[in-house]
């Protein structure tokens, strides 16, 4: 039996459904995969605060204008007021880490003058757990690439695209080459084609 090889396959970023790589558009959702390469995260954020929910895909690939370093260094030390989801655009659940965080701060302040124990005990517990649960499940997701970033595209770069463009054709020959050869290799590696095989059938004929 053929295995299907999960490096053949993309995910979908906007509607989950599994593709293989050759594929130029989502089957299910009509993306047209080539789409990404021209998404910023700039342009993520700013659909996040116009709400422009069909504009934004969520994407785990970094885009160029987002960087893996600075969210993890944000999360590690700011993150338990939100910063790397302020910087992604995540802004909701940066809010939410910012307002708990806050009023922890302000309770404990206050210690002398409320019973803190108490509003710890009986509401605050949980929004507080939450909180850390997101904080450290996020430094996680951002370490293993697989914190979903809000992109869009970037109608700001049409420069960029049309380099992009030019180049490709250039290039397209021996990328095509490349990428033949490439994909043999890696067919061959997960045995999807099994080249031994192959050329026992060849001698059985
Ligand atoms: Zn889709």
């Amino acid at each position: 039996m053929k295995r299907v090889d999960k490096s053949l396959i993309i995910k979908c970023p906007r509607c989950g459904e599994e593709n293989f790589k050759t594929q130029k558009k989502c089957s299910d959702c009509g993306l047209i995969f080539d789409r990404l390469n021209y998404v910023s995260n700039r342009a993520g954020k700013i659909a996040v605060i116009k709400r422009e929910k069909e504009n934004i895909l969520r994407v785990t690939k970094w885009p160029s204008d987002a960087k893996k370093g600075k969210a993890l260094l944000l999360c590690g030390f700011l993150g338990l007021v939100g910063a790397h989801n302020f910087y992604l655009g995540r802004y909701l659940k940066g809010f939410f880490s910012l307002i708990v965080t806050l009023v922890a701060c302000v309770c404990i302040l206050l210690e002398n003058v409320i019973d803190y124990a108490s509003f710890y005990e009986n509401f605050f517990f949980l929004p507080t757990g939450i909180m850390f649960l997101m904080w450290w499940v996020d430094f996680i997701l951002i370490a293993s690439n697989k914190y979903k970033i809000p992109v869009a595209l970037d109608y700001l770069y049409p420069e960029k695209i049309k380099k992009d463009k030019k180049s490709k054709k250039n290039n397209i020959k021996e990328k095509n080459i490349k990428n033949n050869i490439e994909n043999n290799e890696k067919l061959q590696e997960n045995n999807i084609i099994n080249i031994q095989e192959f050329k026992n059938e060849e001698k059985k004929e």
